[in-house]
C-alpha cells in the first residue's frame, strides 16, 4: 500500500514550497516500483546506450555549503553524486546538491511514471545529509526510495552508548525542533537497508561493494561496476599508510576514483592532521598504486575559492594528467 500524504488541502506547511509540491503529488498517486525513464542526461550526453554508466555531480563542496564571489566555477553545494545505468538510478549522499538533482528528476518522467531510486549514504555528517528534506522525489507517492546506510553505536549526550540507524538519523534531522516537515510527511514509499563495509549489493545491472574509510565515526567508500566499467567514490577519508595501500587495492584498475582532496599537503601538514580529510597528492598516490585511470577531486574546502581550486588542479595535473577538479554539475560517462 502506498503511503498517502497527511497534509490536508487547507493545512499550510511553514515551508510552502513543500506544501504545494506534496499536495500536487498526492492528487495523482501512482504505483510504486514502476520503471522510470529519466531524462536527466538526455540534453547533454545521453548516448541512447543503456550500457553506459552516467555520472553527474550535483554537489562537490565539503563541510558546509558556500556561495558568493569566488564560488562560480566549482559551486557551493555539498556532496551529492548521481549515477544512472539505463533505468537504474543511484544517488550517493544527500548533501545540499541533492535538491538540484530532485529538481532535474521532476522535469523527467519520474512524477508521471514513478520509479525506484537507490540512495546510498557514505556517512551522516551534516554536509552529506542536509539536502534530504529538500529532495522533492521523496515526496512523491509513486516513488520507491531505497535508503542504504550503516548503523553506528556512538556515545549519547550522557555518554551512554546509543545505536543510530540511517533511518533514525534522517528522522532526527527532521525533528520538529530542527525542521517543520518530518519524514512522515515525505510520501514516497521508503525502504531502509542496513549495510556494512562488507556489504555487496546488486542494483539493476550495477554491482556495488563497500569499504570502510578512516574518518571520524568512519565512512563507506563505494565501488560501482557495470559492463566492465568501474567507478569508486571515496570521500571523507584521511590518508595514512594503511589507508593508501588498502584503498589502492579497493580501487584497483578503476576507470574513475572520486576522492576527498580537501586540502593541499601544505595545509594538511600545517594544521589539519586528524581532521578526517585528505590531499590530491594522496589521491594521486592511490591512483598510481592501483592503476586507476582517472581522478576526480571532490569535497572542496569552503575556504577554497575558484582561483585556489584552479591552482590545485594545475598542480595535480603536473603529477597526474588525468586529474580533474570536479565542478558542480560535471557529467561523465563510462
Ligand atoms: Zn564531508
Ligand atoms: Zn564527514
Amino acid at each position: 500500500m502506498i503511503p498517502r500524504l497527511k497534509f490536508s488541502r487547507r493545512k499550510r506547511c511553514p515551508v510552502c514550497f513543500f506544501h504545494i509540491l506534496v499536495f500536487a503529488a498526492s492528487r495523482k498517486p501512482g504505483v510504486a516500483g514502476n520503471a522510470a525513464t529519466f531524462n536527466v542526461f538526455l540534453k547533454v550526453n545521453d548516448t541512447g546506450n543503456s550500457v553506459s554508466l552516467q555520472i553527474k555531480y550535483y554537489g562537490v563542496r565539503g563541510s558546509l555549503p558556500v556561495s558568493g564571489k569566488g564560488y562560480d566555477e566549482f559551486g557551493g553545494n555539498t556532496t551529492c553524486c548521481f549515477i544512472k545505468l539505463g533505468d537504474t538510478h543511484i544517488v550517493i549522499d544527500a548533501g545540499t546538491g541533492i535538491r538540484l538533482l530532485g529538481l532535474d528528476l521532476m522535469k523527467s518522467e519520474l512524477p508521471k511514471l514513478g520509479g525506484e531510486i537507490h540512495l546510498l549514504f557514505t556517512h551522516t555528517h551534516w554536509d552529506h545529509i542536509q539536502g534530504f528534506p529538500f529532495f522533492i522525489p521523496a515526496f512523491l507517492p509513486n516513488v520507491h526510495l531505497h535508503i542504504y546506510g550503516e548503523t553506528k553505536t556512538v556515545p549519547g549526550l550522557d555518554d551512554t552508548d546509543e545505536e543510530w540507524s540511517i533511518e533514525r538519523t534522517l528522522k532526527m534531522q527532521q525533528h520538529f525542533m530542527y525542521f517543520p516537515v518530518g519524514t512522515k510527511y515525505m510520501s514516497s514509499n521508503k525502504t531502509f537497508h542496513k549495510i556494512t563495509p562488507q556489504s555487496k549489493l546488486t542494483l539493476g545491472g550495477v554491482k556495488i561493494s563497500c569499504f570502510a574509510l578512516h574518518h571520524p565515526n568512519s565512512t563507506l567508500a563505494y565501488r560501482l561496476e557495470a559492463n566492465g566499467k568501474s567507478f569508486v567514490f571515496a570521500t571523507d577519508v584521511e590518508h595514512n599508510d594503511a589507508m593508501l595501500e588498502n584503498l589502492s587495492l579497493f580501487a584497483k584498475d578503476a576507470d574513475v576514483l572520486a576522492y576527498d582532496c580537501q586540502y593541499t599537503t601544505a595545509e594538511y601538514e600545517a594544521s589539519k592532521v586528524g581532521w578526517g580529510h585528505s590531499t590530491y597528492e594522496s589521491a594521486i598516490e592511490i591512483c598510481k598504486r592501483g592503476g586507476v585511470k582517472n581522478l576526480h577531486m571532490i569535497h572542496h574546502d569552503p575556504l577554497h575559492t575558484d582561483p585556489t581550486l584552479l591552482a590545485m588542479e594545475a598542480d595535480a595535473k603536473k603529477l597526474f594528467p588525468k586529474a580533474h577538479m570536479v565542478r558542480e554539475s560535471f557529467e561523465y560517462t563510462l
